[in-house]
């Protein structure tokens, strides 16, 4: 499967221009081919240009013709076949099952969104009629509905190549709202985001809607990133990654002559509030779950349950056995990159320093350097110690989670209490504890955008129900989704229609 290594701007590559950079692969040492050119400014100026004028072409297409268009990507992805998986597992190291089943996810997402272009309830149109006796003033009619905001720039996640990249849940809920998309491809999966933009390229031209419609920017400098969400035609920003990326990029749209909004997804710790009851009943089954939970992926899951919450006593002792157990049968897997990899051992080194903070276990299996694994590893330490220290409350991105004693139920919904926001919470508990319960998640609604009772983080539905985001530092605006049906909501916006005499032009799409 050729690559050219450039960016796709209006239905094609470019020609190479800015500072060429290697694609890394985190089973080998030599870089892979082909290089890689980095985007320029004036390639963002151009792609945003044609953005802009294809916009009343993707408009116009209505809910069928983007649902047709949406269709066609994901026949396209699904036509790139297992060489698609394979430039994607050297360029991120997971596997190639692992891989295939994202790809089922996220064409699935793709034709979910179309299906709910065909139902036309995602425009929420409401009609007031006109009262034209009413006294002391008659009503005009008034018509709300929902328009798509413009142009939308879409920064991926490395840990999700298809399903929170290229033609992941950001660009496929844009593309369904009418937007198009500038994409910011993510520097550790250069070639499986050209394989996937080409894709898209092909749908579009299949679908017969403009070129300008969807470009990709390659591109390892933030500069790149930053010149996009400042570039005055750019009217939205979905991003999915670190704290760091995602509040970096929302300041940079807010200090806009005309700011935008930014839905940026980012890091969690996902609290587990574990019960005694549950504890008695299900210790070794709470121990696997948990550890399948933490470790599944390396770890690298916006939703792996960072930390672990209990109450002294003989139930948690005896989970604590158990969960020692499994995370020490747990293998090391292969990181996506060497910087997370290094970043997750300074951080657990860090972590493991600290006063009142120790290693429970690790995996009995040392890591493999060359294939740039982290290692399964359990930290314990106090609720004070935990309380006290701000560090403990950031995430660490591997297989990693913090496990917590507090004396009693009173300290545990304190701890819950101070949580900052999260993507999920979860209890574990009984019907005998549902007091307990009950005042824990009615703390934790407070603070995350699910909620989960007897269950895990990991594995997020992508459905009509789903919310995924929740209170800062979680996402940067809690109202909304970033997967499921309701992402759409994201990219658009409210008009009201006073007095229009219907039937018009405006309603034909209604
Ligand atoms: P990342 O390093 O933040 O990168 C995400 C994207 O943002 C990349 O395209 C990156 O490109 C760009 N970027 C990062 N910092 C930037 C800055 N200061 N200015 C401009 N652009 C910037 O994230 P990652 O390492 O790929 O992903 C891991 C993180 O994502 C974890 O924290 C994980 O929890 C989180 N995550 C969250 C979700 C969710 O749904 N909430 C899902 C998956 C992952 P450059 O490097 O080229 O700048």
């Amino acid at each position: 499967m050729s690559l050219h290594g450039t960016s796709l701007i209006n239905g094609g590559p470019i020609a190479p221009g800015g500072h060429p950079f290697a694609a890394a692969s985190p089973l080998h040492p030599e870089p892979l081919s082909p290089e890689f050119y980095e985007a320029t400014e004036a390639d963002v100026h151009r792609a945003l240009t044609a953005a802009e004028a294809a916009r009343t072409a993707l408009e116009e297409a209505g809910s069928q013709g983007r649902a047709r268009f949406l269709e066609g990507i994901a026949t396209e992805l699904e036509s790139l076949g297992v060489p698609l998986l394979e430039r994607a597992h050297l360029e991120t190291g997971l596997p190639l099952e692992r891989l295939a089943s994202e790809r089922s996810r996220t064409t699935g997402q793709l034709r979910l969104l179309a299906a709910l272009l065909r139902e036309e309830r995602w425009r929420d149109l409401r009609v007031d009629p006109p009262l034209p006796e009413r006294q002391p003033l008659a009503r005009p009619e008034l018509r709300r509905t929902l328009l798509p905001l413009g142009p939308v720039a879409v920064f991926g996640a490395s840990n999700f190549p298809f399903a929170y990249s290229v033609a992941g849940g950001d660009t496929a809920s844009a593309f369904a709202a009418g937007c198009p998309v500038v994409v910011k491809a993510h520097p550790a999966h250069p070639g499986t985001s050209e394989l996937t933009g080409g894709a898209i390229v092909r749908a579009l031209r299949n679908s017969d809607l403009p070129p300008g419609a969807f470009a990709l920017l390659q591109g390892r400098s933030h500069a790149l990133g930053e010149a996009l969400v400042r570039h005055p035609l750019l009217c939205a920003v979905g991003f999915t990654g670190s704290l760091r990326g995602g509040r970096a990029l929302f300041d940079a749209a807010n200090s806009r002559p005309a700011p935008i909004p930014v839905f940026a997804e980012m890091g969690s710790l996902n609290p587990v509030f574990l019960l005694p009851g549950a504890l008695h009943s299900r210790a070794a089954q709470i121990a696997a779950g948990l550890t399948q939970s933490i470790t599944q992926g390396g770890g690298q899951f916006c939703t792996k349950p960072g930390l672990l919450f209990g109450i002294a006593g003989p139930e948690l002792d005896a989970f604590q056995s158990n969960l020692e157990e499994a995370m020490r049968a747990a293998l090391p897997s292969t990181l996506l990159h060497s910087e997370i990899q290094r970043s997750y051992e300074s951080g657990a080194a860090r972590a493991a320093a600290l006063p009142g903070v120790q290693i429970l276990t690790e995996s009995a299996r040392p890591p493999e350097p060359a294939l740039t694994q982290g290692r399964p590893l359990l930290l314990g330490t106090d609720s004070a110690t935990y309380l006290a220290e701000r560090s403990l409350h950031e995430e660490n991105f591997g297989p990693s989670t913090l496990f917590v004693k507090a004396p009693n139920l009173e300290v545990l919904l304190q701890i819950a209490a101070r949580l900052e926001g999260q993507l999920t919470a979860a209890v574990h508990g009984t019907d005998a504890e549902a007091e307990a319960v009950g005042a824990l998640f009615s703390i934790l609604e407070q603070k995350a955008g699910r909620l989960i009772y007897n269950g895990y983080p990991t594995g997020v539905e992508v459905c009509a129900a789903m919310h995924h985001g929740g209170p800062y530092p979680a996402s940067t605006d809690s109202r909304f989704t970033a997967v499921g049906t309701a992402a759409i909501q994201r990219w658009l916006r409210p008009v009201c229609y006073q007095n229009f005499a219907a039937p018009s032009r405006w309603w034909n799409n209604l």
